[in-house]
């Protein structure tokens, strides 16, 4: 006999059926016991009487357990119908139940939004709180948001191409996460902050339109919007300029927030300098939103761009705003070629906002070797540094490089606004605590003796 889901039920009266699944609620009037069965296309109430109800010590079902039964489809009496349920109009009269595997109580309800239970325990048994429906929901939306994503890149002939974890340190602002090398002891990988130097070796390399679902890691203090690890729409394009980028991007958001359900604000979005936000909101992570369409849900977009380039740091040496790869704007060019007006040069970048958050940011990148040179010196890095780091770009830009740019879009934060979330956790399946431990597993931990001395590492603070 086929499965048949709970979902299907309604168009399956008069069959007899086997549904799989887990109970999610059980009703037990003694002589009739009613169980709602759930499975991931949703729930079908059960009505065991007779012998169904007949089963050996220990073996009654309860809520949690994982259960199968074969039963007939019954349309419910119009008293009996339950408008809150997908499946209201009908039941499933059991002939045969068999408990595939019991369940324990359960730590914390999951029939509940589950927002006041303490974080630690919630992951700690995040397999079940992902049972929730508000958490499945949300995993399930991102999964349609990453398709619909795919679906407008392949459509537009963006060709999706992994690049490696196990990398060379490449600068986004943030701390590396590192890996000890055991063939080459005392030598670290570094994770990638984002692909950004691969993408564009890619754009070396002739493809013209990359994407990926790109993992990036980041050592940086935990915040309600910011893991160790997050994922980018990570998006690299040739022969552009800066306006042609922003054009397919504006496209696909567009695309995908409607095909999401969403409104949007305004269309094509605005457009801002970033000096403008600064004199309007006094932030350049501005919301547009009323009062009113705030409570709509309404989804406000809106570009930034014309950043300074440069900053100063803590310790007043020059360092980028947002990439060190992109392009100053064309007008900059020679100023940044000769280090003059440091603080005048604008880049190309362009920062993608919505309701108040920076959700994606791109640039055109500078492919001649010249200008990135520059760049770097003008953060202070020694030719040698320069060569050592980034030898590989400024050698790769001498064989034929193509004008290009890109961007990148974090997918947590995105779904945070669509899933309407103020916590990263709500939409990753298995996230950190905020004190970065991971969910279920405990790491990070302790390691044997015998690893570390492979890897030529000794502990110097051991307790
Ligand atoms: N690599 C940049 C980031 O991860 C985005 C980009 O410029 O494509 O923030």
């Amino acid at each position: 006999m086929f499965r048949c889901l709970a979902g299907e039920t309604i168009q399956k009266v008069g069959e007899e059926v086997l549904l799989q699944g887990w109970i999610n609620t059980r009703r037990d009037h003694g002589k009739i016991m009613f169980l709602d069965l759930r499975d991931r296309s949703g729930i079908v109430q059960l009505v065991v009487s007779g012998s169904g109800l007949e089963r050996p010590e220990g073996l009654t079902p309860s809520a949690e357990d994982v259960i199968e039964v074969v039963g007939l489809i019954k349309e419910r009496p119009a008293s009996m119908v339950n408008p809150k349920l997908e499946t209201g109009t009908v039941e499933v009269e059991v002939k045969k139940l068999t408990i595939l595997s019991k369940a324990k109580e359960l730590p914390f309800p999951i029939d509940t939004d589950g927002y006041d239970l303490d974080e630690e325990i919630r992951l700690k048994y995040r397999y079940l709180d992902l049972r929730r429906a508000r958490l499945n929901n949300n995993i399930r939306l991102r999964s349609k948001f990453v398709q619909l994503i795919r679906s407008f890149l392949f459509r537009n002939n963006f060709i999706e191409i992994e690049t490696p974890h196990l990398s060379q340190s490449t600068p986004e602002g943030s701390r590396d996460f590192l890996v000890p090398s055991r063939l080459q002891a005392g030598k670290f990988y570094a994770l990638p902050q984002s692909p950004q130097q691969y993408k564009q070796l890619l754009m070396v390399a002739g493809f013209e339109r990359y994407f990926q679902i790109a993992k990036c890691f980041r050592d940086e203090d935990l915040r309600s919007d910011r893991g160790f690890e997050h994922t980018q729409i990570d998006i690299e394009m040739s022969f552009v300029e800066r306006e042609d980028v922003m054009r397919i991007l504006e496209e696909m958001m567009i695309e995908v927030f409607e095909a999401m359900g969403e409104k949007i604000k305004q269309k094509p979005f605005p457009v801002l300098t970033y000096q403008e936000a600064i004199q309007r909101f006094g932030s350049d992570k501005f919301d547009l939103r009323s009062e009113e369409e705030k409570k709509g849900n309404v989804k406000a977009f809106a570009w930034v761009v014309d950043f300074p380039f440069f900053e100063k740091d803590k310790i007043d040496k020059w360092t980028f705003t947002h990439n060190p790869f992109s392009n100053p704007k064309k007008e900059f060019t020679s100023d940044l070629l000769a280090k003059r007006n440091i603080d005048k040069i604008l880049t190309s970048q362009y920062d993608l906002i919505c309701n108040g958050f920076e959700v994606g940011g791109g640039s055109i990148r500078s492919h001649d070797p010249k200008v990135l040179q520059s760049v770097f010196e003008i953060m202070s890095y020694g030719k040698s540094e320069i060569i050592k780091k980034f030898g590989h770009m400024l050698k790769a830009f001498t064989y034929g490089a193509p004008p290009h740019g890109g961007c990148a879009f974090g997918v947590e934060r995105l779904m945070m606004i669509i899933a309407r979330e103020k916590y990263l956790r709500e939409v990753v399946a298995f996230p950190q605590t905020s004190g970065g431990k991971t969910s279920v597993m405990d790491a990070p931990s302790e390691v044997a003796e015998d690893q570390l001395q492979e890897l030529g590492i000794r502990l110097v603070n051991e307790t």
